[in-house]
């Protein structure tokens, strides 16, 4: 049971991805290795494992606090607030 208050204010439905792949490693020219969605406003990112790390730096860079996993097959909510599962 999640105590995460900030999966509770976002938007319902979850924004549109705004990319199918992560677009700062497009233009970086690395590969993403897995893609995440932010559930404030459909920025799609790379995950840790990636060299850009994009998706931890859009949550740097805006403070948007809850991303889910943009991988086929996978269902799982990260709030990088509480630094846990949501
Ligand atoms: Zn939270
Ligand atoms: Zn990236
Ligand atoms: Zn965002």
């Amino acid at each position: 049971m999640s105590e995460c208050p900030h999966v509770a204010v976002m938007p319902r439905p979850e924004p549109a991805p705004a990319a199918d792949t992560c677009p700062e490693c497009l233009a970086d020219g690395t590969h993403p290795v897995q893609l995440r969605l932010c559930l404030s406003c459909g920025h799609v990112g790379c995950c840790d494992s990636s060299a850009g790390r994009h998706a931890t730096g859009h949550f740097h860079s805006t403070g948007h606090p809850v991303m889910r996993t943009f991988e086929p097959g996978e269902a799982w909510r990260w709030c990088f607030v509480d630094g846990s599962i949501v």
